[in-house]
């Protein structure tokens, strides 16, 4: 039994991790990566494995660092089952291929602004691309027992961090292996708590927020007293932010906001993304995964204005404040967001409220750092905008969450895999784990092999 780590090392991002037992081999996450340009050549480079020769994938949840490499995958050859919960399969459906369209989108503003080295700029992969690995996806409950390849036992369990996302236990005869993906929070205002992992002999445990504490204030005063703030000055407050899971959550809080009279009512907010509407319509579907009742749901989108066409998305720019819009990407690295950064950020009476964690290397993390200009579509925009860092909008664990969850095993891992951090987050939780816990931790570089079937090591 060996596992290896193609990605989520020293990043938050790439996720992708290839199990293989005998003859059976699987791909556990299948994500891109995003950020520092040297991470995100990697998208580009050969994996070092033949994608015909995997058996299946298994995704703990529909984010692009843990899904979004999957078209590329079957492009290049794979043609086996990509197993994963049905909300993360409807999640697919709108953000793979809006993934590809952004990809085609931005390599021909490249082409017809001559700014690209390559010539032409081409995507990584295509609108249709993303649509032929749809064809691959099966779906499976949590909780479900099923053998993704010969040998190897699967089942999922609540994560907690996104609609549809699980935690993935694999069982090898006696020996189970549990993958975290990306850990949710006990008190999310969303999303249920993450479920109690159980037993494991190996752990591979993310560690975004492994340095970390979330400020442990209201996020929902908070975002009040900033909106308060710039809509009293007729700023116009820009909040990049995943489609899926953020924008919900920030749309709950702007409800709550407006119904109980600490923001304007009348105050215009857009939700500036072609697939926020089908992404309301899979909150209602799965009703059971988040805490949300069906008029809550309903409430929730009607207080903001869809912006559907990129003739609408461009009119914003014009208009004056004030106003809140939100887009995406989260991190700012691409997407309608960048427009409106480009148009609003110069401008001291405008506010950028950053909400999830923001990557290195992204235009998301030079906001938050302070910087005074970020670069656009090749020429440098100044960043003169009141900048709010909400970090308690975070769908990860922190540091005392995820020490908490780990505490819940019934025993510790013979081994317990660090990833999904960048480097002092990772170090961080594992001196962690090592000082509170006394188990048996590595943070594993960029492409190392662990062999899993030995025998328990005395730590
Ligand atoms: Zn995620």
């Amino acid at each position: 039994m060996e596992l290896q780590f193609l990605g989520a090392t020293g990043t938050v991002t790439g996720s992708k991790y290839l199990l293989t037992h005998r003859n059976s081999r699987l791909l556990v996450d299948c994500g891109l990566f995003q950020g520092y340009k040297q991470l995100r050549l990697r998208n580009w480079s050969k994996l070092p494995f033949e994608p015909s020769s995997l058996d299946a994938v298994v995704l703990t949840h529909a984010h692009l660092d843990h899904s979004g490499y999957l078209p590329l995958l079957v492009k290049n050859g794979f043609r086996g089952p990509i197993f994963c919960t049905p909300a993360t399969s409807d999640l697919c459906k709108i953000m793979l291929p809006d993934s590809g369209r952004i990809q085609e989108e931005d390599a021909e503003h490249a082409n017809r602004h001559g700014r690209s080295k390559h010539s032409p700029a081409l995507p990584l992969y295509t609108e249709a691309d993303a649509f032929r690995c749809l064809d691959f996806f099966k779906t499976r409950e949590l909780h479900e027992d099923f053998e993704p390849a010969v040998g190897i036992r699967a089942s999922m369990l609540r994560a907690g961090h996104l609609l549809g996302s699980a935690m993935i236990r694999f069982l090898i005869g006696n020996t189970g292996i549990l993958f975290s993906g990306d850990l949710g929070r006990p008190h999310d205002l969303l999303m249920q708590p993450p479920e109690n992992p159980g037993h494991a002999d190996f752990l591979v445990v993310e560690s975004t927020y492994g340095n970390r504490l979330h400020d442990a204030v209201d996020p929902i005063e908070q975002l009040g007293a900033v909106v308060r703030r710039v809509a009293a000055r007729g700023g116009v407050i820009i909040v990049p932010a995943f489609t899926v899971g953020r924008t919900q959550q920030l749309m709950y809080c702007l409800s709550r906001l407006k119904a109980t009279g600490k923001i304007p009512a009348d105050l215009p907010i857009f939700l500036n993304s072609p697939m926020a509407v089908d992404a309301t319509e899979i909150y209602r579907r799965h009703s059971s995964e988040h805490r949300l009742q069906p008029d809550q749901c309903s409430a929730l989108f009607n207080i903001a204005t869809m912006v559907n066409t990129v003739e609408q998305s461009k009119s914003l720019n014009k208009r004056s404040g004030p106003m809140l819009i939100i887009a995406g990407s989260g991190m700012a690295t691409g997407g309608r967001v960048v427009h409106h950064l480009k148009a609003f950020a110069p401008d001291p009476k405008n506010a950028i409220i950053l909400t999830g964690f923001q990557a290195g290397g992204t235009r998301g993390a030079a906001i938050q750092a302070g910087a005074d200009s970020i670069k656009i579509h090749g020429e440098y925009i100044a960043v003169r905008a009141e900048v709010a860092c909400m970090s308690n909008l975070s769908a990860h664990s922190d540091r005392g969450e995820t020490l908490a969850w780990l505490r819940a095993f019934e025993v510790p891992p013979r081994r317990t895999f660090i990833t999904h951090g960048e480097p002092d987050a990772a170090d961080a939780l594992r001196r962690g784990i090592e000082e509170s816990l006394h188990w048996n931790c590595i943070v594993p570089d960029y492409l190392e092999r662990a062999t899993l079937d030995a025998p328990a090591e005395v730590a």
